[in-house]
Protein backbone atom coordinates (compact mmCIF):
# COMPACT_ATOMS: atom_id res chain seq x y z
CA UNK A 1 0.00 0.00 0.00
CA UNK A 2 1.22 3.18 -1.00
CA UNK A 3 0.91 5.69 2.20
CA UNK A 4 0.96 9.53 2.95
CA UNK A 5 1.13 10.22 6.36
CA UNK A 6 0.76 14.13 7.07
CA UNK A 7 2.05 14.98 10.76
CA UNK A 8 1.13 18.19 12.38
CA UNK A 9 3.01 20.60 14.95
CA UNK A 10 1.15 19.74 17.59
CA UNK A 11 2.38 15.97 18.11
CA UNK A 12 6.56 16.49 17.23
CA UNK A 13 7.12 19.97 19.30
CA UNK A 14 5.92 20.76 22.91
CA UNK A 15 3.58 24.22 23.08
CA UNK A 16 7.08 26.38 23.38
CA UNK A 17 8.53 24.68 20.23
CA UNK A 18 11.06 22.12 21.61
CA UNK A 19 11.21 18.74 20.09
CA UNK A 20 8.32 16.45 21.59
CA UNK A 21 10.99 13.48 21.90
CA UNK A 22 8.97 10.80 22.92
CA UNK A 23 5.93 11.14 20.20
CA UNK A 24 8.80 11.42 17.43
CA UNK A 25 10.53 8.84 18.35
CA UNK A 26 7.66 6.44 19.24
CA UNK A 27 6.22 7.85 15.23
CA UNK A 28 9.54 7.13 13.23
CA UNK A 29 10.08 3.40 15.04
CA UNK A 30 6.36 2.72 13.44
CA UNK A 31 7.00 4.41 10.24
CA UNK A 32 10.09 2.14 9.84
CA UNK A 33 8.11 -0.61 10.92
CA UNK A 34 5.47 -0.29 8.50
CA UNK A 35 7.95 0.03 5.43
CA UNK A 36 9.55 -2.51 6.80
CA UNK A 37 6.35 -4.92 6.26
CA UNK A 38 6.12 -3.68 2.84
CA UNK A 39 4.11 -0.43 2.23
CA UNK A 40 5.61 2.51 0.25
CA UNK A 41 5.54 5.87 2.99
CA UNK A 42 5.28 9.19 2.56
CA UNK A 43 6.16 11.52 5.56
CA UNK A 44 4.38 15.08 4.70
CA UNK A 45 6.34 17.39 8.41
CA UNK A 46 5.03 20.38 9.77
CA UNK A 47 6.86 21.50 12.95
CA UNK A 48 9.49 23.41 11.27
CA UNK A 49 8.04 26.91 12.33
CA UNK A 50 7.43 25.45 15.98
CA UNK A 51 10.61 24.13 16.00
CA UNK A 52 12.10 27.02 14.92
CA UNK A 53 10.46 29.30 17.51
CA UNK A 54 11.69 26.62 20.21
CA UNK A 55 15.01 26.83 18.99
CA UNK A 56 15.69 30.28 18.92
CA UNK A 57 13.50 30.86 22.30
CA UNK A 58 11.18 33.40 20.76
CA UNK A 59 7.77 34.01 21.00
CA UNK A 60 5.01 32.57 18.60
CA UNK A 61 6.37 35.24 15.53
CA UNK A 62 2.88 37.22 13.82
CA UNK A 63 4.80 38.50 11.24
CA UNK A 64 5.43 36.87 8.34
CA UNK A 65 9.09 37.16 8.14
CA UNK A 66 10.52 36.07 11.58
CA UNK A 67 7.75 32.88 10.62
CA UNK A 68 9.70 32.29 7.88
CA UNK A 69 12.89 32.83 9.42
CA UNK A 70 12.23 30.05 11.62
CA UNK A 71 10.52 27.83 9.24
CA UNK A 72 14.56 27.98 8.14
CA UNK A 73 15.57 27.27 11.44
CA UNK A 74 13.32 24.91 12.05
CA UNK A 75 13.43 22.73 9.10
CA UNK A 76 17.09 22.11 9.61
CA UNK A 77 16.06 20.70 13.06
CA UNK A 78 13.62 18.86 11.52
CA UNK A 79 15.39 17.11 9.00
CA UNK A 80 17.99 16.36 11.72
CA UNK A 81 15.83 14.41 13.51
CA UNK A 82 14.16 12.49 11.16
CA UNK A 83 17.67 11.29 9.57
CA UNK A 84 18.97 10.48 12.90
CA UNK A 85 15.93 8.74 14.01
CA UNK A 86 15.43 6.81 10.39
CA UNK A 87 18.64 5.92 10.21
CA UNK A 88 18.52 3.56 13.35
CA UNK A 89 16.30 1.15 11.44
CA UNK A 90 18.36 1.63 8.60
CA UNK A 91 15.86 3.81 6.52
CA UNK A 92 17.27 6.88 4.40
CA UNK A 93 15.15 10.18 4.40
CA UNK A 94 15.00 12.56 1.37
CA UNK A 95 13.73 16.15 1.77
CA UNK A 96 11.73 18.08 -0.65
CA UNK A 97 10.08 21.56 0.05
CA UNK A 98 7.50 22.69 -2.29
CA UNK A 99 5.54 25.71 -2.53
CA UNK A 100 1.39 25.90 -3.88
CA UNK A 101 2.97 27.38 -7.62
CA UNK A 102 4.82 24.06 -7.70
CA UNK A 103 1.30 22.25 -8.03
CA UNK A 104 -0.56 25.36 -10.83
CA UNK A 105 2.34 24.67 -13.16
CA UNK A 106 2.67 20.85 -15.13
CA UNK A 107 6.01 20.92 -15.21
CA UNK A 108 7.16 21.46 -11.85
CA UNK A 109 4.34 19.05 -10.65
CA UNK A 110 5.50 16.46 -13.22
CA UNK A 111 9.44 16.99 -11.98
CA UNK A 112 8.14 16.62 -8.32
CA UNK A 113 6.02 13.57 -9.76
CA UNK A 114 9.13 12.15 -11.23
CA UNK A 115 11.71 12.60 -8.49
CA UNK A 116 8.94 11.22 -5.68
CA UNK A 117 8.89 8.01 -7.62
CA UNK A 118 12.14 7.32 -8.51
CA UNK A 119 13.19 7.87 -4.57
CA UNK A 120 10.54 5.19 -3.55
CA UNK A 121 11.72 2.67 -5.93
CA UNK A 122 15.37 3.69 -4.56
CA UNK A 123 13.57 2.78 -0.95
CA UNK A 124 14.23 6.22 0.32
CA UNK A 125 11.16 8.07 2.66
CA UNK A 126 10.62 11.08 1.24
CA UNK A 127 9.67 13.95 3.81
CA UNK A 128 7.86 17.19 2.40
CA UNK A 129 7.14 20.64 3.70
CA UNK A 130 6.12 23.68 2.30
CA UNK A 131 8.64 25.84 1.44
CA UNK A 132 8.30 28.53 4.04
CA UNK A 133 10.58 30.93 3.71
CA UNK A 134 9.72 31.77 0.36
CA UNK A 135 6.47 31.11 0.02
CA UNK A 136 4.16 34.15 -0.51
CA UNK A 137 1.64 34.90 2.21
CA UNK A 138 -1.09 35.07 -0.28
CA UNK A 139 0.02 31.64 -2.12
CA UNK A 140 0.71 30.10 1.23
CA UNK A 141 -0.36 26.40 1.00
CA UNK A 142 -0.74 27.49 5.05
CA UNK A 143 -1.38 24.06 6.18
CA UNK A 144 0.07 20.76 5.77
CA UNK A 145 -3.25 19.05 5.48
CA UNK A 146 -3.68 20.16 2.18
CA UNK A 147 -0.46 20.08 1.16
CA UNK A 148 -0.81 16.19 2.25
CA UNK A 149 -3.69 15.28 0.26
CA UNK A 150 -2.21 16.89 -3.01
CA UNK A 151 0.52 15.02 -2.42
CA UNK A 152 -1.90 11.97 -1.73
CA UNK A 153 -3.91 13.25 -5.20
CA UNK A 154 -0.09 13.33 -7.45
CA UNK A 155 1.44 10.11 -6.12
CA UNK A 156 -2.25 7.91 -6.52
CA UNK A 157 -1.36 6.81 -2.81
CA UNK A 158 -3.60 4.01 -1.36
CA UNK A 159 -4.23 6.19 2.25
CA UNK A 160 -3.63 9.36 3.53
CA UNK A 161 -3.32 10.16 7.35
CA UNK A 162 -3.35 12.92 9.18
CA UNK A 163 -1.98 12.71 12.48
CA UNK A 164 -2.93 15.57 15.05
CA UNK A 165 -3.57 16.29 18.23
CA UNK A 166 -7.10 15.57 18.18
CA UNK A 167 -8.89 11.74 17.89
CA UNK A 168 -10.58 12.17 14.68
CA UNK A 169 -14.07 14.36 13.45
CA UNK A 170 -16.88 14.83 16.25
CA UNK A 171 -20.39 15.43 16.19
CA UNK A 172 -19.46 18.98 18.03
CA UNK A 173 -15.82 20.50 18.86
CA UNK A 174 -15.13 18.07 22.04
CA UNK A 175 -13.60 20.89 23.79
CA UNK A 176 -16.84 23.10 24.20
CA UNK A 177 -19.59 20.54 23.70
CA UNK A 178 -18.17 17.20 26.11
CA UNK A 179 -21.02 15.05 24.59
CA UNK A 180 -19.92 15.03 21.37
CA UNK A 181 -19.23 12.08 20.27
CA UNK A 182 -16.33 10.77 17.19
CA UNK A 183 -17.78 9.87 13.88
CA UNK A 184 -15.91 6.62 12.31
CA UNK A 185 -16.72 6.51 9.10
CA UNK A 186 -17.85 9.42 6.84
CA UNK A 187 -18.87 8.46 3.26
CA UNK A 188 -19.39 12.13 1.60
CA UNK A 189 -17.66 15.24 2.85
CA UNK A 190 -21.12 17.16 2.66
CA UNK A 191 -22.14 20.70 3.45
CA UNK A 192 -23.71 19.53 7.01
CA UNK A 193 -19.92 17.30 7.26
CA UNK A 194 -18.19 20.80 6.35
CA UNK A 195 -20.46 22.52 9.53
CA UNK A 196 -18.32 20.05 11.34
CA UNK A 197 -15.25 22.23 10.91
CA UNK A 198 -15.87 25.17 12.74
CA UNK A 199 -13.77 24.98 15.57
CA UNK A 200 -10.32 26.85 16.60
CA UNK A 201 -7.30 25.50 16.45
CA UNK A 202 -4.62 25.72 19.17
CA UNK A 203 -0.50 26.03 19.87
CA UNK A 204 1.65 26.69 17.13
CA UNK A 205 0.43 24.35 14.04
CA UNK A 206 -1.94 26.28 11.62
CA UNK A 207 -4.36 22.97 10.72
CA UNK A 208 -7.70 22.78 12.63
CA UNK A 209 -10.77 20.76 11.50
CA UNK A 210 -11.65 22.86 8.36
CA UNK A 211 -8.02 22.32 6.91
CA UNK A 212 -8.77 18.52 7.80
CA UNK A 213 -11.72 18.56 5.53
CA UNK A 214 -10.59 20.42 2.80
CA UNK A 215 -7.45 17.70 2.45
CA UNK A 216 -10.75 15.22 2.58
CA UNK A 217 -12.45 16.54 -0.04
CA UNK A 218 -9.01 16.58 -2.11
CA UNK A 219 -8.30 13.09 -1.14
CA UNK A 220 -11.37 11.61 -1.18
CA UNK A 221 -12.47 13.53 -5.18
CA UNK A 222 -8.96 11.89 -5.79
CA UNK A 223 -10.34 8.30 -4.89
CA UNK A 224 -7.55 8.55 -2.25
CA UNK A 225 -8.93 6.95 1.73
CA UNK A 226 -8.57 9.51 4.34
CA UNK A 227 -8.34 8.70 8.14
CA UNK A 228 -7.78 11.72 10.64
CA UNK A 229 -6.47 10.09 13.80
CA UNK A 230 -4.40 11.03 16.96
CA UNK A 231 -0.07 11.54 16.63
CA UNK A 232 -0.12 10.89 20.08
CA UNK A 233 -0.25 7.31 19.96
CA UNK A 234 1.87 6.25 17.13
CA UNK A 235 0.65 2.45 17.37
CA UNK A 236 -2.46 4.10 15.58
CA UNK A 237 -1.04 4.06 11.93
CA UNK A 238 -0.90 0.27 12.51
CA UNK A 239 -4.83 -0.02 13.05
CA UNK A 240 -5.53 1.93 10.28
CA UNK A 241 -3.25 0.19 7.85
CA UNK A 242 -5.30 -2.84 9.19
CA UNK A 243 -8.53 -0.73 8.31
CA UNK A 244 -9.25 -0.87 11.88
CA UNK A 245 -12.17 1.41 13.47
CA UNK A 246 -10.11 4.16 14.51
CA UNK A 247 -10.10 7.68 14.06
CA UNK A 248 -12.63 9.01 11.37
CA UNK A 249 -12.11 7.61 7.90
CA UNK A 250 -13.45 9.37 4.78
CA UNK A 251 -14.16 7.01 2.19
CA UNK A 252 -11.98 8.20 -1.32
CA UNK A 253 -14.68 8.04 -3.94
CA UNK A 254 -14.19 5.16 -6.58
CA UNK A 255 -12.76 6.93 -10.00
CA UNK A 256 -14.79 6.35 -13.27
N1 LIG B 1 4.88 24.35 6.86
C1 LIG B 1 4.51 24.72 8.20
C2 LIG B 1 5.62 24.35 9.18
O1 LIG B 1 6.34 23.40 8.96
C3 LIG B 1 3.24 24.01 8.52
C4 LIG B 1 2.59 24.52 9.74
C5 LIG B 1 1.42 23.62 10.17
O2 LIG B 1 0.70 23.06 9.34
O3 LIG B 1 1.24 23.48 11.35
O4 LIG B 1 5.78 25.01 10.16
Amino acid sequence: MRIVVKIGTSTLAHPGGRLNIRHTEALVKVWSDIKNAGHELIIVSSGATGLGVGKLQISRPKDMVTKQAAAAVGQCELMYTYDKLFVEYSHTVAQLLVTWEDFDHPHRLNNLQNTLERLIQLGAVPVINENDPISTEEYSLGDNDRLGALIAKYTHADLLVLLSDIDGLYTADPHTHPEATLIHRVESVTPEIEQLGGGSNSGLGTGGMSAKLTAAKIATGAGVDMVIANGANANVLYDIVDGKDVGTRFLGRKQK
